[in-house]
């Protein structure tokens, strides 16, 4: 991912909107680019801001936004072993429809 595809992305994390693939490229590029991650906390500090002085509750934005990268992380962790087990079973499951039409091939031979 190129900065400027990650700019086009920014709006999206602080909104909660991006997901799968795309979340995992961008979560890897700003914790690798100084520059783009201070883009996205400039804008992630500026919408919870504003919306924390409507409804007039105190807050500690920086950790916030630590504790919203973790999770989110852990959400693409979690989305990766759910491929890897997809895998796995998709493998098992062909490996056991070949045993079984060697064994049919080998019965009626
Ligand atoms: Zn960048």
């Amino acid at each position: 991912m190129t900065c400027q595809e990650s700019e086009q992305y920014i709006q999206e994390f602080v909104d909660d909107a991006l997901t799968g693939e795309r979340l995992e490229v961008f979560l890897w590029h700003i914790s690798n680019c100084k520059a783009c991650y201070n883009e996205m906390e400039t804008s992630y500090l500026l919408k919870e801001a504003l919306a924390r002085l409507e409804d007039g509750t105190s807050f500690d934005l920086h950790s916030e936004l630590k504790e919203k990268i973790q999770i989110m992380e852990q959400y693409i962790r979690w989305h990766n072993l759910a491929a890897v087990v997809r895998r796995i079973i998709l493998t098992v499951a062909g490996l056991f429809l070949v045993w079984e039409m060697m064994y049919l091939y080998l019965y009626y031979l």
